[in-house]
């Protein structure tokens, strides 16, 4: 899950990571009232969505009086703001942060992911803040220092000092960019965060550390121990269908290309994804129907699927294990009956009762496709939607 800046900048304060003084705003007359609360003589105006590269898309602003934040406001409230994260249809802007106005001196890059083949939480630091990291990564790898935490001790303070040594934080501003970073780290662990970035991270004119972006992603398996998290989302930040979906507990997400497919379990998803992508075709999503999928589950599915209008045909692959093969044809049929499918439908299942499932299938009287293997199926359901 995703949440906006301002919501980051929330739990940094909480933690202890200095940032500056700032209000959310829904509206212009907000924004104004927030910005004659800040008091100026500088204010940021800053779009909130869940994309970064705001800044040179347009949605952070300088203003120095009321009625530029005013103006500003105004022409950013409902824009299509598009940056190289929100793809070409841009994402409308729908709330604000009105912040006072930095005194930048230098701009820093600071962020934490968990480094799965560590199983560790790594904390990247950066002398090239403001710009892309992975443009950094790429063009100038030897820029991003690193180090990796041990679980239970967290982020030291001679690793967090020696860190910001090397990325050349002025010796008067270290201990606090140290402290910075370690209460960045105790904010991504506590939170359960995937990812923590801060993108600036400014010493000012007079030395201070401050945080000017935030962004932070987390682990959605963990969210139910935190309420707090879970009341920043923002739907209107999220995908219809994804979020449709996920009141159904399917995992879906919509790709480009024309086969949808249907499957149950993670793994067999991807392998399915690639045998598809193998014989030539291009799958429309990725869905998992997870453990117990009904007929109403399956239903949903179907429906999901289908509104994407590229779909030319949809595969259906399913391994009988705690779910029988039975109970997903009588699934399949009510589905197919109920959307009143157009579109070719290919299904193989394996497993539990699968002879019964077939059985059901043929007799149902639809124009379902069976398959026996794999393989067999993707290179019918690549020929259906050709
Ligand atoms: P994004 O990463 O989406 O472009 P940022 O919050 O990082 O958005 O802002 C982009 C740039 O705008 C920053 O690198 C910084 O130079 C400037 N900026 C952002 N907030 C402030 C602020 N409060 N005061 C002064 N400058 C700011
Ligand atoms: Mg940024």
């Amino acid at each position: 899950m995703k949440i906006h800046e301002y919501q980051g900048k929330q739990i940094l304060r909480e933690f202890g990571v200095p940032v500056p003084r700032g209000i959310p705003a829904f509206t212009v007359d907000e924004a104004v009232n927030a910005a004659e609360q800040l008091g100026g003589p500088v204010w940021v105006v800053k779009a909130q969505i869940h994309a970064g590269g705001r800044g040179k898309g347009g949605g952070v602003k300088l203003a120095r009086s009321i009625d530029e934040v005013r103006d500003l406001a105004g022409q950013m409230l409902g824009m299509q703001l598009v940056t190289h994260q929100t793809g070409p249809q841009g994402q409308t802007v729908r709330r604000l942060l009105i912040e006072d106005g930095a005194d930048i001196r230098k701009e820093y890059y600071a962020g934490l992911v968990i480094d799965r083949a560590a199983q560790k939480v790594a904390v990247m630091a950066s002398s090239e803040g403001g710009m892309d990291v992975e443009e950094v990564a790429a063009s100038t790898p030897e820029k991003i220092h690193k180090v990796w935490v041990e679980p239970t001790e967290g982020l030291q303070d001679a690793d967090a000092l020696a860190l910001c040594e090397k990325i050349g934080l002025p010796e008067a501003s270290r201990k606090q960019g140290a402290q910075a970073l370690q209460a960045l780290y105790r904010a991504f662990w506590d939170k359960d965060a995937s990812l923590a970035e801060i993108n600036p991270l400014i010493v000012q004119g007079d030395g201070s550390v401050v945080a000017l972006d935030a962004k932070f992603n987390f682990d959605d398996n963990a969210l139910f121990r935190h309420d707090d998290i879970v009341a920043m989302r923002d739907l209107d930040e999220e995908d219809p269908a994804e979020i449709e979906a996920s009141k159904y507990g399917l995992s879906y997400i919509q790709l480009d290309g024309n086969i949808a497919c249907l499957v149950n379990g993670a793994g067999l998803a991807m392998a399915t994804m690639d045998t598809i992508k193998l014989f030539g075709g291009e799958p429309a999503n990725f869905l998992d129907v997870g453990g117990g999928a009904t007929a109403e589950k399956v239903t949903a599915a179907f429906k999901i699927m289908l509104h994407n209008p590229q779909v030319k045909a949809i595969l259906v692959n399913i391994f009988g294990g705690i779910m029988r093969c039975d109970v997903i044809a009588e699934g399949l049929i009510a589905a197919s009956r109920a959307v009143a499918l157009k579109v070719p439908l290919v299904v193989r299942m394996k497993g539990t009762n699968e002879d019964l499932g077939k059985r059901m299938l043929a007799d149902s009287g639809l124009p379902i496709v069976s398959a026996e293997t794999l393989a067999e199926a993707a290179q019918k359901v690549v020929s259906a939607a050709a």
